[in-house]
């Protein structure tokens, strides 16, 4: 046990050198400071707080301790924040149609090693804190010890000194620990934040061809545990370069996002809608018939070619949009890859049979 009366004595120390130093009350900062100079003095009293509390001594490493401590500057997170930018948030090289943005698989790689090396710092500072703790409490009780059956001055400065010494270690080990985990949750948000920029297809919003790509695969899975259908529909604008070229680029983009908005409509919560590139959408209809698709994906047709576009630029109407489709089922082998060519094979005799209509593939 430590006697109580004496080890009080070093906090009262402390607190009265840190006292000195840093003024026991506000009127150490300028009455009514505004501005950077409030937010000055508040670093400097909170600076004041933290050392009085912790019994850190007052000298002008652990000062700068303290102040960075309180400041949150962190090198680390900058220059991480620093590497993300500068190798992310480039398009895809390949395999998106073209107006898509996103971040490159090789700037998630990244990201992702990033944040297993801070997980690494981070487990390393967790055990060299707890070995800390412990080196803490053995010399605590190593001096106590002493101290209690020689209650010489001398054990009581060595406890003195040791406690001190202790509590800097796991001061700066705490902060350590503090800037790593927050590090740590930033890079989580960022990788969050990446992976649903490279699902998502930036000009309709919707999922993209890899997304898609990953959501057949588990689809199908399901679909075979199941052994409920899963059905596919793939759409493909009808005469869509005819837009672009008589309309310009952007009206084109406008017929690509209003038909994803039908689509959206349309389909709800029965078919997940994704661009699969160009002017082409894929929709998965889990656990639903094709002949259920295919109402569904026809209604959407019928929904789309009803309307009249008109070019918002110059209050012109450029006429109506009908898009062709392909419906397919999952078949007995639980080959998506299969389902894709049979529906697309489909969606090309629906072009040849004139456009603007759903064709079913036969079941396999
Ligand atoms: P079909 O009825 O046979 O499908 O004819 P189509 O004109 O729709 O098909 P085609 O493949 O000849 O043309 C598709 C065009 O879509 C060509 C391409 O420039 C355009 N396109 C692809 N992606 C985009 C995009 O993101 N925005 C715009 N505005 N155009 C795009
Ligand atoms: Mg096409
Ligand atoms: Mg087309």
């Amino acid at each position: 046990m430590i006697d109580q009366k004496h080890a009080a004595a070093a906090p009262n120390t402390v607190a009265k050198v840190v006292d000195r130093l840093f003024g026991r009350s506000s009127s150490a900062v300028p009455s009514q400071p505004t501005g950077e100079l409030a937010r000055y003095g508040e670093i400097i009293q909170r600076v004041r707080e933290v050392m009085l509390r912790h019994v850190i001594e007052p000298n002008p490493a652990n000062y700068d301790l303290v102040y960075r401590h309180i400041i949150a500057h962190e090198p680390r997170l900058e220059d991480a924040m620093d590497q993300l930018i500068k190798s992310g948030y480039a398009p895809p090289s390949g395999g998106f149609s073209s107006g898509q943005t996103g971040v490159s698989e090789a700037a998630i790689d990244g990201i992702v090693d990033d944040a297993q090396k801070h997980l690494v710092a981070i487990e390393a500072m967790i055990k060299k804190s707890t070995t800390d703790a412990k080196g803490f409490g053995d010399a605590l009780e190593g001096s106590a010890a002493k101290f209690s059956t020689n209650a010489a001055d001398s054990s009581l400065q060595s406890l003195i000194s040791v406690t001190k010494a202790m509590i800097e270690k796991t001061r700066a080990a705490e902060n350590e620990l503090r800037l790593r985990s927050k590090a740590m949750t930033d890079l989580k948000m960022s990788l969050n934040e990446a992976q649903v920029q490279a699902d998502t297809d930036a000009l309709t919003g919707l999922s993209n061809r890899r997304a898609f790509e990953r959501m057949l695969g588990a689809g199908g899975a399901r679909a075979m545990m199941s052994g409920k259908p899963m059905s596919l529909a793939i759409c493909d604008i009808d005469h869509f370069k005819k837009f672009n070229d008589t309309y310009g680029h952007d009206v084109g983009d406008r017929v690509l996002r209003f038909v994803s908005s039908v689509l959206l409509e349309n389909c709800g919560r029965r078919g997940a809608v994704s661009r699969h590139g160009g002017e082409e959408f894929v929709v998965i209809f889990e656990e639903t018939t094709p002949e259920m698709a295919y109402e569904i994906i026809d209604a959407a047709r019928r929904d789309l070619f009803e309307r009249n576009f008109v070019n918002k630029d110059t209050d012109e109407s450029i006429g109506n949009v009908s898009f062709s489709a392909g419906v397919a089922v999952l078949g007995e082998t639980g080959d998506v890859g299969h389902l894709l060519r049979s529906a697309d094979r489909s969606l090309y005799r629906a072009k040849a049979d004139g456009r603007n209509c759903v064709v079913m593939s036969p079941h396999v």
